[in-house]
């Protein structure tokens, strides 16, 4: 049976030993995942929901080992472990058991007295999770999905596997209908290839590209949730002390390993020098390991150094930081780079650790421009305190989300409100009732009560064709005269039909209409 390992990130030791799924497995996971589907999608919503208050009563009891094993694995300092995995997993639990029920009855369609939708769970289907917010990320997907009647196959990252098993234990003793498979790209690529129903891949856009070709195989439709590149707007009006702090924060947070993070940090250039060193200030305040953990993997942080180092190279200020804070476990420390430009990979690349990279600006009109020019378009944050301005500044962001004089990280974790990227940064959507909707067809059942064979059906009437047109043309009439003259051409066909009806039929053994009998009907049109 092949293995893999977990790293402790805090000391670089080995912690525990994985198996990694068998295809066979992979396989049987997903044959035992569909055939329970039929039972649980056939349980009310309702009922679905009161089983998430065992969950929250086994989260409870189980909440240190859950925050040991997150963080031990992840290197996140309890306070992120607590604040951006296990909270935002309770809040999501207890907002679905409310939201659910009512968002997913059946609903009325304006304007429409016998036709309502009616939802049905997609069926059974794949999360493919990451390590950087493991039971947030794949919580809004797994929970989601389980709210709508899908049974789920839940393949979590390879760097947050402990983490998954502790949770996935939980959702085993709560009966939620969830199959644990773990192991790297090999594992998601089979899970891909056997065609679950609908599949939600959190991670980085190179590898949701890959994902989305072999999904395309079989057409399994997805949710992708993939890399940003966010922008944080400074306007010079805006409160320069919170913007700082909250840019620090928004950067140093689970160790910058945030996707909707302010990755590039525009200022305008009259304040630029009074908001780097507030944020100057707010780094020096922090303590390692009580304010910020390691990165999750060594190559990550050579890959974050290395990009400060070029960045430096290329002209930026290093203000502080810009190294390896210990000799072991993978810590970087809070790094703050001023004089950026748009060409550096700084601000064009992903780059997931504590590093604020800052750039200026002179004219408010050039900032939508180049805040937008990525391929990136995840979440977006304005500053200002001018909101009427700033909202119309937000307006303009080619991005999922945006917030105004407030983290954006703020809005990934409510559970109802939809997030989701666009352009590279993926699309569909996780949480709020979008999310739900992600995992159910909302299929229209239009009821007459008493079965009738409408007159216009088959076999077609010439002076019908007359009729139909007196119709399309009142539906384009624009003004009243327009309008009166449309009705009187429509009220002239119908009594061309009526007297068109009272006519004798035709007999039943009528021949079939000649070659030169169908040219003449079409001459007639
Ligand atoms: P990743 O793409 O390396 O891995 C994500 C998942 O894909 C893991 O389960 C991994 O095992 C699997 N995988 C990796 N390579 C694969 C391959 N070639 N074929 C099939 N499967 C493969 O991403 P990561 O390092 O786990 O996560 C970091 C990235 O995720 C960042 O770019 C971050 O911005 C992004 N992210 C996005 C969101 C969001 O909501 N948009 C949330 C969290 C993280």
């Amino acid at each position: 049976m092949s293995r893999f390992v977990s790293i402790d990130p805090v000391n670089g030791e080995t912690t525990a030993v994985y198996p990694v799924t068998s295809q066979n497995e992979i396989a049987e996971a997903l044959c035992h995942a569909r055939s329970y589907y039929d039972h649980w999608s056939g349980i009310p919503v309702a009922q679905r929901m009161k089983r998430l208050d065992v969950l929250k009563a086994l989260i409870a009891e189980h909440l240190d080992e859950l925050v040991e094993t997150l963080a031990s694995e992840t290197g996140k300092t309890v306070q992120d472990a607590l604040g951006g995995d296990i909270i935002p997993l309770i809040d999501a639990i207890n907002w679905l058991q409310s939201a659910a029920p009512r968002h997913l009855r059946p609903q009325h369609i304006p304007g429409q007295r016998s036709t309502r939708l009616h939802c049905r769970p997609i069926g059974t289907v794949a999360v493919i999770g990451t390590w950087n917010y493991p039971f947030l990320t794949d919580g809004s997907s797994l929970l989601w999905a389980l709210a709508a009647g899908c049974t789920v196959v839940w393949k979590p990252s390879e760097f947050a596997t402990g983490s998954a098993i502790a949770l996935h234990r939980l959702f085993r003793e709560a009966e939620l209908p969830v199959w644990l498979v773990t192991g790297g790209a090999d594992v998601s690529t089979h899970l891909c290839n056997l065609a679950p129903d609908k599949l939600a891949f959190t991670g980085s856009s190179t590898t949701g590209r890959h994902i989305l070709a072999l999904l395309a195989e079989n057409g399994t439709p997805s949710v992708m949730e993939l890399s940003g590149k966010d922008a944080m707007i400074v306007l010079h009006d805006a409160d320069i002390a919170i913007a700082a702090k909250s840019a620090v924060w928004a950067r140093v947070v689970n160790a910058g390993q945030t996707c909707v993070a302010p990755q590039r940090i525009f200022v305008d250039a009259r304040i630029s020098a009074r908001f780097t060193d507030e944020c100057l200030a707010c780094i020096k305040s922090l303590q390692q390991g009580r304010d910020f953990g390691p990165l999750r993997s060594d190559l990550q942080r050579a890959l974050v150094n290395s990009m400060v180092v070029r960045a430096v190279q290329q002209g930026a200020t290093l203000v502080t930081g810009g190294y390896c804070s210990s000799d072991t476990g993978y810590f970087y420390q809070p790094t703050l780079l001023t004089g950026c430009t748009d060409e550096m990979s700084v601000i064009t690349d992903d780059l997931f650790g504590p590093v604020l990279a800052i750039t200026e600006f002179n004219n408010e009109d050039e900032i939508t421009l180049r805040s937008n020019s990525t391929e990136y378009g995840l979440g977006a944050s304005i500053w200002s305190r001018d909101v009427s301005r700033a909202t119309n500044l937000a307006r303009q962001m080619r991005t999922g989300v945006v917030s105004i004089n407030r983290e954006t990280q703020f809005m990934a974790s409510n559970p109802a409100i939809k997030f989701g990227g666009c352009r590279a940064s993926g699309f569909g959507s996780v949480r709020g009732t979008a999310g739900l909707d992600e995992w159910v067809v909302w299929q229209p059942v239009a009821v007459t009560r008493r079965a009738s064979f409408g007159r216009h059906l088959m076999p077609y009437r010439r002076e019908s064709v007359g009729i139909l047109r007196a119709f399309a043309r009142l539906k384009c009439s624009n003004g009243m005269q327009a309008r009166i003259n449309a009705v009187r051409a429509l009220v002239a066909a119908m009594h061309a039909w009526q007297v068109g009806t009272r006519k004798p039929s035709a007999p039943s053994n009528m021949p079939a209409a000649t070659p030169s009998t169908l040219t003449s009907t079409r001459k007639e049109r």
